[in-house]
């Protein structure tokens, strides 16, 4: 990129920090939860048909989703990712609303260089990342079909552009056993309570065989009515996960013989519901290396993570696989410091989530720049993407 592209890519961005900033915190202060980010994709999509981009809005079957376009070529295209929805009753503890910012500000700086954007530049807004997996429908519904390479910063708690995420699935198990009177005659009933502790039980001794990052948490939803009753009914759910979509399928089949095997013992009815969640992320490494560069030339050291990184689970991971992707971390909060808590979110709305979210729109306009100023890197990024791929699938 010529040293004057990435001049102008910091002027424009530094001279609207303080909009993208209100946008951040308009976000922060009103949170919206997943699929109903009305508020938050309106003030997102207007904010960039303000600087020339074509905005649909409600696109994929959802109403909060958004696609923002700007650029006289139609290839290359670049899209660059918005996330803006909270967390329930913890609102925005995950800095969704400065990864809402960065990625309009990275847009409005790109769409400012006009006829010079070699490439086409598309912003879009993504709803329910905490769990709805709203990237996976856009992506269904076709919303990543044209896109050469996709790219987004989340908040942390270092500058990471090669972490990578856990792929993840929910599990709800239920027990239909028959209720009896629990001492006059236990011996008529059938206790869905016992089937759902020894599948507990029978996940914890399965624990011994797991390998790293393999994680299942379960919860009982229902554990039954009264302590006089045997319980006819029980519910739980489970997050499963672990560091390939493979050896999460294989946990989740696991976890379901745990629970059919305390169905047989006890001798009630089990039913179950798998729930497909993210995969991992594949960061690819050709664009990591643009955007760590141009990380660095702001002044922000990147740290390699290795895989004992803490990790959550994110949608990004299902893009990843379909484009050549990057979702890398800059730090808002001293090491440590994990999103979802008040702590974090604490630092959402502070000077350095502000810097955070600036550098990011920076290095995210500066690296799309990169890619339209050279696209044989976008062969070498998706013939990479193919061979993990392959490698995958062995
Ligand atoms: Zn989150
Ligand atoms: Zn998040």
């Amino acid at each position: 990129m010529s040293e004057d592209d990435k001049h102008k890519i910091i002027i424009k961005i530094d001279s609207q920090a303080d909009n993208l900033w209100a946008i951040s915190n308009q976000l922060f202060h009103e949170p919206e939860t997943a699929f109903k980010e009305f508020k938050a994709s309106q003030i997102l999509s207007e904010y960039l048909s303000q600087f020339g981009f074509n905005v649909e809005l409600g696109i994929g079957g959802l109403e909060t989703a958004f696609k923002a376009t700007c650029g006289e070529h139609q290839k290359p295209v670049i899209a660059i990712l918005a996330e803006y929805d909270a967390l329930v009753g913890l609102g925005h503890a995950c800095g969704h609303n400065l990864i809402a910012a960065s990625a309009v500000g990275a847009g409005i700086a790109l769409a400012a260089l006009g006829s010079e954007l070699k490439g086409q530049v598309q912003i879009i807004g993504t709803p329910a990342e905490e769990g709805g997996g709203g990237k996976i429908i856009l992506a269904k519904a076709g919303m990543f079909i044209s896109v050469d390479a996709a790219m987004m910063f989340h908040p942390a708690d270092r500058n990471m552009v090669l972490r990578q995420s856990l792929a993840s699935s929910r599990l709800k198990v239920e027990f239909f056993g028959k209720a009896s009177h629990a001492a006059a005659a236990p011996e008529d009933g059938i206790n869905a309570l016992d089937a759902m502790i020894l599948t507990f039980n029978n996940i914890n001794a399965l624990r011994q065989t797991f390998i790293l990052k393999d994680r299942v948490a379960g919860v009982i939803l229902e554990g039954g009515q009264a302590a006089n009753i045997i319980p006819a009914y029980t519910c739980a759910e489970f997050s499963i996960r672990s560091l390939t979509a493979s050896r999460r399928d294989y946990l989740v089949e696991k976890a379901i013989s745990c629970a059919q095997s305390a169905a047989m013992a006890v001798g009630c009815r089990v039913e179950y519901h798998v729930t497909p969640g993210y995969k991992e992320i594949i960061p690819n490494k050709v664009l990591a290396a643009l955007f760590t560069k141009n990380l660095e030339s702001l002044g922000r050291t990147v740290m390699i993570p290795d895989l004992n990184e803490r990790m959550g689970s994110t949608d990004m991971g299902d893009i990843s696989h379909i484009v050549p992707s990057i979702h890398p971390y800059l730090a808002i909060a001293p090491e440590k410091t994990a999103g979802h808590t008040l702590e974090f979110k604490e630092y959402c709305a502070s000077d350095a989530g502000k810097s955070a979210m600036l550098d990011a729109a920076k290095a995210l306009a500066m690296t799309t720049v990169d890619i339209f100023d050279n696209p044989d890197l976008l062969t070498k990024a998706s013939d990479e993407l193919n061979e993990e791929l392959k490698t995958k699938a062995v």
